[in-house]
């Protein structure tokens, strides 16, 4: 049933007046992107496998993240690194490092897991691809730029230099 002329003039003002008011208001919405929010301090985002200082690759290949991940989205190779191609401090590194980004819940358990703080979930949010292809994130989309005064991986060095000790075995004589 329609309102009576007198009513509907009412509901009119009264939907101005909100608006009106409303212009005054601090706005709740930003103008991204050209604006973006700050992230809050534990904030999970997408994942980055860092280095070291020096270039080198902190993943060593390990698989335990990929152990740990609820939503089987990781899936890691390892190679054996040599003194000619060295890609991480250790006897081996990631050749082969995906995530698939469909499947990732961002609970942080792989960085939980990870012995070198090799991966990271850091604070980029802007996730939009339009294949399936592109969700997987590879190592080579992954790895942080080579920070300055660092080497790109493979880096070639001096025989030995990464070579652990083997400790000695107590004589079982003595
Ligand atoms: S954040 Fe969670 S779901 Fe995503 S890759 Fe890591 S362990 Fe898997
Ligand atoms: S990211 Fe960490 S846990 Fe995963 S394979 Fe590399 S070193 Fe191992």
């Amino acid at each position: 049933m329609a309102l009576p002329e007198r009513a509907q003039v009412q509901e009119i003002l009264r939907g101005m007046w909100i608006t009106f008011r409303s212009m005054f208001e601090k706005p709740v919405t930003i103008q991204y992107p050209e604006v973006k929010r700050r992230i809050h301090t534990r904030f999970r985002g997408r994942h980055v496998l860092n280095r070291y200082e020096n270039g080198l690759e902190k993943c060593i290949g390990c698989s335990l993240c990929a152990a740990a991940c609820p939503a089987d989205a990781i899936f890691v190779e390892s190679a054996e690194n040599t003194d000619e191609e060295r890609y991480s401090p250790g006897e081996r590194y990631a050749s082969t490092y995906e995530i698939n980004m469909l499947r990732c819940i961002f609970c942080g358990y792989c960085e939980d897991a990870c012995p070198t703080q090799a991966i990271t979930l850091e604070d980029n949010y802007e996730l939009s691809f339009t294949s399936r292809r592109d969700a997987i994130y590879t190592k080579e989309r992954l790895l942080v730029p080579v920070p300055e005064g660092g080497k790109p991986t493979p880096q070639k060095v001096e025989p030995g230099v990464f070579t652990r000790a083997v400790p000695e075995m107590a004589d079982p004589t003595d």
